[in-house]
């Protein structure tokens, strides 16, 4: 699970969605290979591993992030968004 401390929750903020419209990465879930939404950490569904991922880069390849038990699907959810300017 993502970590922060007292000094750290003060730049994190919690957001509203909506189911319809709005912002789709909070509520997709995105396979292998796939390309990364939104900048941010992302949590595999299938074993709870946590990464990093930049915008339009490419989510882990088949080769880099595997199960144990393969009948658990790797699918990346966004946790924590950040903010950039770009
Ligand atoms: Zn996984």
């Amino acid at each position: 699970m993502a970590q922060i401390t007292a000094n750290t929750a003060l730049h994190v903020t919690q957001v509203a969605t909506t189911l319809l419209g709005g912002a789709p990465e909070w509520s997709n879930a995105y396979g292998i290979g796939a390309t990364v939404p939104a900048s941010g950490i992302y949590r595999c569904t299938g074993c709870g591993d946590e990464i990093t991922s930049n915008k339009d880069d490419k989510f882990p390849p088949q080769n880099r992030h595997q199960h144990a038990n393969q009948s658990a699907p790797v699918q990346w959810q966004l946790i924590v968004k950040t903010q950039t300017k770009a």
